[in-house]
């Protein structure tokens, strides 16, 4: 059975698709977003966080170290050569701290499954299931597809969260297993798209297409950032595309911006991108979702 890497199985979620729901953070993502808030799912293999609050300073870590990434600082937290690093985890394990972290573990269906079936009871209750998040779980598409297809033969309800930048086959492949889609939209225009984000928006607007025509539940979704993508041009542009898709994608989710993974990035010794972009203001959110309700779009602002 194929393995994948998965950074964090997460329970009780409210905000990932209907009802409670367990998602899946699976590791690898082919865009680097100025705004992700999941630094650690975007490289595609194991890496070490440190977070440095916790630290000690005991210096254990670097004594197991088979690779000599660790060097020990009496009056700081250790540093971490991450060229050295092949993320096998051992200094995680020898940490009594909790103050390293490691991002990134195979896993295959079976376990995932295994996992996720804990919380059915919440699922049954509230019309949840699991989501199969990223990172993008298109780029384990093999992974998806077999963790979904033991959902649906124990009638959980599937779900993913993708951001499209993926091979229409990928897609594809995973649809008839899939009950649900929640999907990125970011920018409109592509040269945005591609400062912003590291790729072009062709491929994602084709594969909006293929999920708009699918017959599976779609909810479009946009990342709302100051500064990026909430000007007038763009929400034009973005109600245009959501008619030409037709009558089933006539409704957005705005995602306002956050700083919640900024300490992710300082674990992971990642600059913070947009530090000095601020959340947007609620008065400003309500204007964005009249802007789309007033041209026939549906709008919701995710909490
Ligand atoms: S083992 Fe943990 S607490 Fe000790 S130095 Fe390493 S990171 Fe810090
Ligand atoms: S994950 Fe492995 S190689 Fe990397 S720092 Fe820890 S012990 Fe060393």
């Amino acid at each position: 059975m194929i393995s994948g890497l998965v950074t964090n199985i997460q329970g009780y979620s409210i905000h990932d698709g209907p009802g409670i729901r367990t998602v899946v953070f699976m590791k690898g993502c082919n865009l680097e977003c100025q705004w992700c808030s999941n630094p650690e799912c975007i490289s595609p293999h194991p890496e070490v966080g440190l977070i440095k609050k916790l630290c000690t300073k005991c210096g254990k870590c670097a004594e197991v170290c088979p690779n000599n990434a660790l060097e020990y600082q009496a009056d700081k937290p250790p540093r971490i050569d991450r060229a050295r690093c092949d993320g096998c985890g051992i200094c995680c394990s020898a940490c009594s701290y909790g103050a390293l972290v490691l991002y990134g573990r195979a896993m295959n269906a079976e376990e995932i499954y295994d996992a996720i079936n804990r919380d059915k009871m919440f699922y049954e209750a509230s019309g949840g299931g699991v989501t199969a998040s990223g990172g993008e779980p298109l780029l384990q598409p093999q992974l998806v597809c077999d963790l979904f297809q033991k959902c649906q033969r124990a009638s959980i309800h599937t779900c993913i969260e993708t951001a499209g930048c993926a091979p229409e086959s990928a897609l594809k492949q995973v649809l008839p297993y899939t009950d649900y889609i929640l999907y990125d939209l970011k920018h409109l225009n592509s040269e945005k798209h591609r400062k912003y984000t590291g790729q072009p928006n062709e491929l994602i607007l084709y594969n909006a297409g293929i999920a708009a025509e699918s017959g599976v539940e779609t909810l479009f979704r946009m990342p709302l950032v100051p500064g990026i993508n909430d000007d007038e041009q763009n929400i034009k542009e973005s109600v245009d595309f959501l008619h030409g898709l037709g009558n089933n994608s006539l409704r957005i989710e705005l995602m306002p911006y956050h700083r919640l993974g900024k300490g992710k990035y300082e674990s992971l010794d990642r600059e913070y991108p947009l530090s000095d972009v601020l959340s947007p203001e609620s008065e400003h959110l309500e204007s964005l979702k009249k802007a789309f309700e007033s041209n026939g779009i549906m709008c919701t602002i995710s909490q």
